[in-house]
Protein backbone atom coordinates (compact mmCIF):
# COMPACT_ATOMS: atom_id res chain seq x y z
CA UNK A 1 0.00 0.00 0.00
CA UNK A 2 0.92 3.12 -0.61
CA UNK A 3 0.55 4.83 3.21
CA UNK A 4 -2.28 6.47 4.64
CA UNK A 5 -1.69 9.84 3.76
CA UNK A 6 -1.12 9.35 0.39
CA UNK A 7 -4.57 7.47 -0.22
CA UNK A 8 -6.22 10.21 1.63
CA UNK A 9 -4.94 12.97 -0.38
CA UNK A 10 -6.56 11.40 -3.78
CA UNK A 11 -9.94 12.30 -2.91
CA UNK A 12 -8.79 15.76 -1.06
CA UNK A 13 -6.91 16.61 -4.08
CA UNK A 14 -9.99 15.93 -6.37
CA UNK A 15 -12.44 17.32 -3.57
CA UNK A 16 -10.23 20.76 -4.12
CA UNK A 17 -9.96 20.88 -7.52
CA UNK A 18 -14.11 20.34 -7.93
CA UNK A 19 -14.07 22.71 -5.27
CA UNK A 20 -16.75 23.05 -2.26
CA UNK A 21 -19.59 24.05 -4.86
CA UNK A 22 -19.40 20.52 -6.05
CA UNK A 23 -18.12 18.35 -3.27
CA UNK A 24 -19.14 19.82 0.79
CA UNK A 25 -16.10 19.85 2.97
CA UNK A 26 -18.57 16.84 5.06
CA UNK A 27 -18.38 14.77 1.78
CA UNK A 28 -14.53 15.55 1.24
CA UNK A 29 -13.59 14.34 4.71
CA UNK A 30 -15.95 11.04 4.40
CA UNK A 31 -13.86 10.45 0.74
CA UNK A 32 -10.51 10.86 2.89
CA UNK A 33 -11.63 8.22 5.14
CA UNK A 34 -12.63 6.03 2.70
CA UNK A 35 -9.91 6.18 0.64
CA UNK A 36 -8.18 4.92 3.83
CA UNK A 37 -10.58 2.11 4.79
CA UNK A 38 -9.57 -0.91 2.75
CA UNK A 39 -6.17 -1.36 4.37
CA UNK A 40 -8.39 -2.07 7.40
CA UNK A 41 -8.16 -5.51 6.00
CA UNK A 42 -4.97 -5.68 7.56
CA UNK A 43 -6.69 -6.89 10.49
CA UNK A 44 -7.14 -10.16 8.61
CA UNK A 45 -3.56 -11.07 9.32
CA UNK A 46 -4.31 -11.27 13.29
CA UNK A 47 -6.81 -13.35 12.60
CA UNK A 48 -4.81 -15.82 10.75
CA UNK A 49 -5.94 -15.53 7.32
CA UNK A 50 -3.97 -15.57 4.48
CA UNK A 51 -2.90 -12.63 2.27
CA UNK A 52 -3.81 -14.39 -0.99
CA UNK A 53 -7.28 -15.48 0.82
CA UNK A 54 -10.14 -14.00 -0.91
CA UNK A 55 -10.25 -11.74 2.89
CA UNK A 56 -7.01 -11.54 3.30
CA UNK A 57 -4.54 -8.02 2.44
CA UNK A 58 -5.72 -6.33 -0.50
CA UNK A 59 -8.88 -8.98 -1.11
CA UNK A 60 -12.36 -7.87 -1.59
CA UNK A 61 -12.01 -4.55 0.47
CA UNK A 62 -9.82 -3.23 -2.58
CA UNK A 63 -12.24 -4.63 -5.28
CA UNK A 64 -14.51 -2.46 -7.67
CA UNK A 65 -17.49 -4.10 -6.12
CA UNK A 66 -16.54 -3.17 -2.72
CA UNK A 67 -16.59 0.57 -3.95
CA UNK A 68 -19.11 0.05 -5.61
CA UNK A 69 -21.35 -0.90 -2.69
CA UNK A 70 -19.97 1.45 -0.72
CA UNK A 71 -21.16 4.59 -2.74
CA UNK A 72 -24.79 3.00 -3.25
CA UNK A 73 -24.90 2.99 0.75
CA UNK A 74 -23.80 6.61 1.10
CA UNK A 75 -25.88 7.33 -1.56
CA UNK A 76 -28.97 5.99 0.29
CA UNK A 77 -28.05 7.64 3.11
CA UNK A 78 -27.56 11.11 1.75
CA UNK A 79 -31.28 10.16 -0.04
CA UNK A 80 -32.61 9.59 3.55
CA UNK A 81 -30.71 12.31 5.31
CA UNK A 82 -32.11 14.38 2.43
CA UNK A 83 -29.50 16.10 1.38
CA UNK A 84 -28.75 17.88 -1.68
CA UNK A 85 -27.32 15.12 -4.62
CA UNK A 86 -27.27 12.06 -2.98
CA UNK A 87 -25.90 10.42 -6.31
CA UNK A 88 -23.02 12.56 -6.14
CA UNK A 89 -22.63 12.06 -2.51
CA UNK A 90 -22.76 8.03 -3.64
CA UNK A 91 -20.58 8.18 -6.76
CA UNK A 92 -18.10 10.85 -5.04
CA UNK A 93 -17.51 7.74 -2.14
CA UNK A 94 -17.59 5.13 -4.96
CA UNK A 95 -14.35 7.10 -6.59
CA UNK A 96 -12.94 7.52 -3.77
CA UNK A 97 -12.72 3.66 -2.22
CA UNK A 98 -12.43 2.73 -5.63
CA UNK A 99 -8.66 4.84 -5.84
CA UNK A 100 -7.26 2.69 -2.97
CA UNK A 101 -7.54 -0.16 -4.84
CA UNK A 102 -6.17 1.12 -8.12
CA UNK A 103 -3.11 3.00 -6.37
CA UNK A 104 -1.86 -0.49 -4.78
CA UNK A 105 -2.18 -1.62 -8.18
CA UNK A 106 0.94 0.74 -8.66
CA UNK A 107 2.76 0.01 -6.19
CA UNK A 108 6.33 -2.60 -6.93
CA UNK A 109 5.51 -5.18 -4.01
CA UNK A 110 3.41 -7.38 -1.99
CA UNK A 111 0.20 -9.08 -3.61
CA UNK A 112 -1.48 -7.61 -6.22
CA UNK A 113 -4.84 -6.19 -6.00
CA UNK A 114 -7.99 -8.58 -6.08
CA UNK A 115 -9.86 -5.36 -8.04
CA UNK A 116 -12.48 -7.41 -9.88
CA UNK A 117 -13.47 -9.63 -7.11
CA UNK A 118 -16.08 -11.08 -6.44
CA UNK A 119 -16.20 -12.16 -10.73
CA UNK A 120 -12.53 -12.88 -10.94
CA UNK A 121 -10.30 -13.87 -7.59
CA UNK A 122 -6.92 -12.85 -9.67
CA UNK A 123 -4.35 -10.07 -7.80
CA UNK A 124 -4.00 -7.65 -9.97
CA UNK A 125 -1.35 -5.34 -10.76
CA UNK A 126 -0.50 -2.66 -13.53
CA UNK A 127 1.75 -2.95 -16.18
CA UNK A 128 4.03 -0.65 -14.50
CA UNK A 129 4.64 -0.04 -10.76
CA UNK A 130 6.34 2.82 -9.97
CA UNK A 131 5.45 3.51 -6.69
CA UNK A 132 7.50 1.94 -3.47
CA UNK A 133 5.51 -0.35 -1.76
CA UNK A 134 4.89 0.70 2.28
CA UNK A 135 6.26 -1.42 4.74
CA UNK A 136 3.27 -2.97 7.04
CA UNK A 137 3.35 -1.86 10.48
CA UNK A 138 6.49 -0.42 12.22
CA UNK A 139 8.54 -1.13 9.73
CA UNK A 140 7.76 2.35 7.95
CA UNK A 141 10.01 4.03 10.45
CA UNK A 142 12.93 2.90 8.53
CA UNK A 143 15.34 3.89 5.26
CA UNK A 144 12.50 2.05 3.08
CA UNK A 145 9.58 4.20 4.45
CA UNK A 146 11.64 7.30 3.58
CA UNK A 147 12.26 5.47 0.02
CA UNK A 148 8.41 5.33 0.25
CA UNK A 149 7.78 8.59 1.29
CA UNK A 150 9.60 9.74 -1.89
CA UNK A 151 8.29 7.72 -4.02
CA UNK A 152 4.88 8.87 -3.63
CA UNK A 153 5.53 12.63 -3.56
CA UNK A 154 7.02 12.00 -6.89
CA UNK A 155 4.20 9.88 -8.34
CA UNK A 156 0.80 10.89 -6.42
CA UNK A 157 1.15 14.48 -4.42
CA UNK A 158 3.31 15.82 -7.03
CA UNK A 159 0.91 14.89 -10.40
CA UNK A 160 -2.19 15.73 -8.03
CA UNK A 161 -0.96 19.09 -6.82
CA UNK A 162 -0.22 19.86 -10.37
CA UNK A 163 -3.64 19.08 -11.53
CA UNK A 164 -4.99 21.45 -8.81
CA UNK A 165 -2.65 23.92 -9.39
CA UNK A 166 -3.50 24.07 -13.46
CA UNK A 167 -7.74 24.59 -12.44
CA UNK A 168 -6.69 27.16 -10.36
CA UNK A 169 -5.00 28.82 -13.20
CA UNK A 170 -7.81 27.96 -15.55
CA UNK A 171 -10.62 29.08 -13.26
CA UNK A 172 -8.46 32.17 -12.61
CA UNK A 173 -8.23 33.27 -16.25
CA UNK A 174 -11.69 32.53 -17.09
CA UNK A 175 -12.97 34.83 -13.57
CA UNK A 176 -10.68 37.49 -15.15
ZN1 LIG B 1 -4.34 -1.18 0.39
Amino acid sequence: MPTIFSHAAVPMFAALIATEKWIPRPLAMLGMAVAILPDADVLAFKFGIAYTDQFGHRGASHSLAFAALLGLLCCCAAYWKQVQRPWLWGGFIALAAASHGLLDMATNGGEGVALLWPALHERLFWPVTPIEVSPIGRGFLSWRGVQTLYSEFLWIWLPMLALWGGAHLLRRRQAG
